[in-house]
């Protein structure tokens, strides 16, 4: 896979990120899969967020984040839900 220098939560963006991360849309921590269909490339940022944004969702509390973070964010929690809420694993919150 060709390495892209698009975040995939602000598209290219100054400063442009040192590396994108892989972010489990569905979080690996939670249930989700290691495979292609699960994954975005984002920058340390918006990964950080995303994660924030997951952690409120599944503690009922408010969300904070970009648009995209929070539609990536819901997206996991939903498959989550759907999986009928497996453990959360330990690490997942780091
Ligand atoms: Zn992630
Ligand atoms: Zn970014």
């Amino acid at each position: 896979m060709a390495k892209s220098l698009a975040c995939q939560v602000h598209g290219y963006h100054w400063p442009r990120p040192r590396s994108l991360d892989d972010h489990h849309i569905y979080p690996l921590g939670m249930g989700g899969l290691d495979v292609r269909s699960n994954v975005v490339r984002v920058c340390p940022t918006g990964h950080r967020n995303i994660h924030a944004a997951i952690r409120a969702l599944v503690a009922g509390g408010a969300l904070s984040g970009t648009r995209r973070e929070i539609m990536l964010a819901r997206s996991g929690f939903e498959q989550w839900r759907a999986a009928g809420e497996p453990t959360v694993q330990a690490g997942f919150f780091q």
